[in-house]
């Protein structure tokens, strides 16, 4: 299989309600992750786009779904991140209800990865996502970003830590540290994202 060029990456759509979402055809994967955590760098580090996504330096802005497409049939979509102190509670509640919606419904998804802080991982809303993925039998590539942060020795029982707590997960679930930074991690989660959006 060829391998995919996510540096096609190209903005489409910004969603704020699930009657506007792109047609249902294709795949896609979703990018998901409390705020903070490190998603846009992630997206921008995997895309190899400087300014894809954007990075948050307001908490609370990237309040929408953002869909990227890399050709007519396989897009990239970058969740609302959770978590936002400051958010009122009633946009907290559309954004549950159109995300676990948007997981529990949408054919195309194949995909889900999960970008946690390396210092801060299994927020309880990380979890719930995991029971909202794993429940549809949709698979998690979880990555622990912003290693950098940690010497080597850290970040490696920070990984065995949580790759404990998610034991009973196994099947639906993988693991990897991530820093956009120095880009490492990034040739393995293309490899992951290859295998999710191989569709002919
Ligand atoms: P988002 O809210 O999840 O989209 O997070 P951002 O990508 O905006 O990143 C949040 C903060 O973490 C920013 O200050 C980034 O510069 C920082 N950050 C993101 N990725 C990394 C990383 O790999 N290493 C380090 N050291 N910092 C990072």
């Amino acid at each position: 299989m060829k391998a995919l060029n996510y540096n096609l990456a190209r903005f489409i759509k910004s969603v704020h309600d699930l009657n506007q979402l792109p047609q249902d055809t294709g795949a896609e994967v979703a990018f998901a992750g409390a705020s903070n955590a490190g998603k846009s760098s992630a997206i921008n580090a995997i895309t190899g786009i400087g300014r894809l996504a954007k990075t948050s330096k307001t908490p609370g802005r990237t309040q929408l779904i953002n869909f990227f497409e890399l050709d007519n049939k396989r897009r990239l979509v970058d969740l609302p991140g959770y978590g936002y102190a400051k958010v009122p509670n009633h946009i907290k509640e559309h954004w549950q209800r159109v995300v676990s919606e948007y997981i529990s419904h949408r054919g195309s998804l194949m995909g889900i990865v999960l970008i946690m802080d390396i210092r801060h991982p299994l927020k309880p809303l990380d979890w719930q996502m995991i029971e909202w993925a794993t429940s549809r039998a949709i698979p998690l590539h979880i990555l622990l970003s912003k290693a950098d942060k940690l010497k080597r020795g850290a970040a490696q029982n920070a990984f065995l830590s949580v790759k404990k707590e998610l034991s009973g997960y196994e099947d639906y679930l993988s693991l990897q540290l991530f820093s956009a930074f120095s880009r490492d991690g990034v040739e393995q989660v293309h490899a992951q994202l290859d295998l999710w959006l191989t569709i002919d």
